[in-house]
């Protein structure tokens, strides 16, 4: 299955892309993570990203295009991928559909006030990038990721004047995209509950996953 995952930032599309991808043996992927990881890795496309992402802007469509269709190309997205973070863009959207076909869009749906919460609250590991919430799903041990034992730190863009812009950016100019999927008859809704295995449900219910 060839399927992307939408919703404002702090949706909670990372998680369910994991879980799905574990269930279906395909490999997620995040532009979020490649960014953050070439950023780590200082290459030149985390050079470049950088002041892009810190500040919550967009990187532009050609070097996140250039990233993806790159990516799909690889032997393991063979079988299927579930996309986390892209497309973000009605440009995104229609390059995609140039190079892959998708079978379906799910959007996770989720009020920008409980997104606030969620964001500010994320916390996520610095070495595997697992994601926490202080509150809704706290590590075993405070600051220390329950997976790798890596030490767990706050996105810079989760900060509130930076999630503030993620939110109006992604009303601009992702909300458009759930859209251009809707008239191609691809997308599927859910609301995000506050219990991740509540939402996990619904999208299970959504694809028609049962286990
Ligand atoms: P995420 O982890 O998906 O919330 O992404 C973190 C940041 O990476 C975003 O705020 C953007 O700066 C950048 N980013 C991730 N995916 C995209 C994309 N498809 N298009 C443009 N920028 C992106």
């Amino acid at each position: 299955m060839r399927l992307i995952l939408l919703g404002a930032p702090g949706a909670g599309k990372g998680t369910q892309a994991e879980i799905l991808s574990r269930l279906l043996n395909v490999p997620t992927i995040s532009t979020g993570n490649i960014l953050r990881a070439a950023m780590k890795n200082g290459t030149p496309v985390g050079l470049q990203a950088k002041a892009y992402v810190e500040s919550g802007k967009l990187v532009p469509d050609d070097v996140i295009i250039g990233i993806i269709e790159e990516r799909l190309q690889e032997d393991d997205c063979k079988n299927g991928y579930v996309l986390d973070g892209f497309p973000r863009t009605l440009a995104q959207a229609k390059a995609l559909s140039g190079f892959a076909k998708i079978d379906g869009a799910l959007s996770i749906e989720v009020s920008d006030s409980e997104i606030e919460h969620r964001m500010e609250g994320r916390r996520i590991c610095s070495k595997c990038q697992a994601t926490y919430h202080v509150e809704d799903n706290p590590p075993k041990v405070e600051g220390i990721c329950d997976k790798c034992g890596g030490q767990l730190v706050i996105r810079k863009d989760d900060i509130h004047d930076v999630v503030e812009n993620r939110l109006h950016i992604y009303h601009e100019e992702t909300e458009p995209v759930k859209e251009y999927y809707r008239q191609e008859g691809l997308l599927l809704a859910v609301r995000g509950q506050k219990k991740l295995a509540d939402t996990t449900q619904l999208v299970f219910d959504a694809l028609g996953i049962s286990l």
